[in-house]
């Protein structure tokens, strides 16, 4: 089981992008404390605003200066404090993984220069009473991947986003 938990800020720091973003996918990195056992605490995440209304592209350079900078403000202690994975928002879909998410995290996760044996990826988006609503799932190695738990706290509550997209005969379903 994995349990990804947001800082508050962190919260607040989705929002206002999102809000900002409107109807373009927008997304970035994860920076986490390990708190426990499959127990990770986001205290930072970057946000790159480049998207399109269907498309999030990652820029790779942006997200490995952002983690450069934050294992020097934590004091180097990859153990306890490092980057966990990503995140991008679904504006106008379900805040959970598409097929190709998926396969696109599996192959991150699957790179030969990847270090980290282990990936979140967060899927967020606002709702329509202006709360944050998401789902969280970890990826690793030659493993499918599994869904995880996504908490806020009680400042800044998250809903877990339960409905997931598929494509049947080209029209979008909402399951
Ligand atoms: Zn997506």
């Amino acid at each position: 089981m994995i349990d990804v938990l947001l800082h508050p800020r962190c919260v607040r720091k989705l929002k206002r992008s999102l809000l900002a973003a409107g109807l373009n996918e927008i997304g970035g990195v994860l920076a986490a404390e390990q708190i426990g056992d499959g127990r990770f605490l986001v205290i930072d995440l970057s946000v790159q605003s480049n998207g399109t209304n269907s498309n999030f592209e990652r820029d790779p350079t942006q997200h490995r200066e952002f983690i450069r900078r934050f294992h020097d403000r934590v004091g180097h202690k990859p153990e306890r404090y490092n980057y966990l994975g990503e995140w991008h928002s679904h504006p106008s879909y379900p805040a959970t993984p598409s097929d190709a998410d998926v396969h696109q995290m599996q192959q991150l996760v699957e790179d030969d220069e990847q270090q980290s044996t282990f990936l979140v990826l967060m899927i967020v988006k606002l709702d329509s009473d202006g709360e944050l609503r998401g789902s969280a799932h970890g990826f690793r190695r030659n493993v499918a991947p599994v869904r995880g738990r996504l908490h806020g706290s009680e400042e800044e509550a998250i809903h877990e986003e339960w409905r997931s997209m598929i494509m049947i005969l080209g029209e979008r379903t909402w399951l």
